[in-house]
């Protein structure tokens, strides 16, 4: 069995988190969270870790706006994911959440600017 101590992010209070795993990786238990979402997300980051992306993208006028994934997508893939972000160009105008490039690792990417 090993013990894996993590911090949880989900919240400011950054409980320290505790996670016995079993030989294979299994989440056996947590323990220091203090609410139930301390446990998900010990479990997850343990098992599938998640992360929220966010860069920059090419306007079609030449400038560049802030993006983000919608939703946290798996950490293996943002590597892949900044590709994707890399070659894109947003065409104005757009308002924020407009999504810019649709399914990206189970996510969109979203402009988090208005631009005219
Ligand atoms: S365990 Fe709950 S209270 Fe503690 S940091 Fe995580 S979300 Fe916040």
């Amino acid at each position: 069995m090993a013990v894996r101590e993590l911090t949880c992010i989900i919240c400011p209070k950054g409980c320290a988190l505790k996670v016995e795993l079993d030989e294979n990786g299994k989440v056996l238990g947590v323990t220091g969270n203090t609410c139930k979402r301390g446990a998900e997300y010990a479990e997850a980051e343990c098992t599938n870790p998640m992360r929220t992306v966010t860069s920059t993208m090419r306007c079609s006028d030449g400038t560049v706006i802030p993006v983000k994934t919608k939703t946290p997508i798996p950490k293996a893939n943002i590597y892949e994911c900044m590709n994707i972000i890399n070659k894109g160009v947003v065409t104005l105008p757009v308002h924020i959440g407009d999504v810019v490039i649709h399914n990206v690792f189970g996510s969109d990417i979203v402009v988090t600017e208005n631009r005219e």
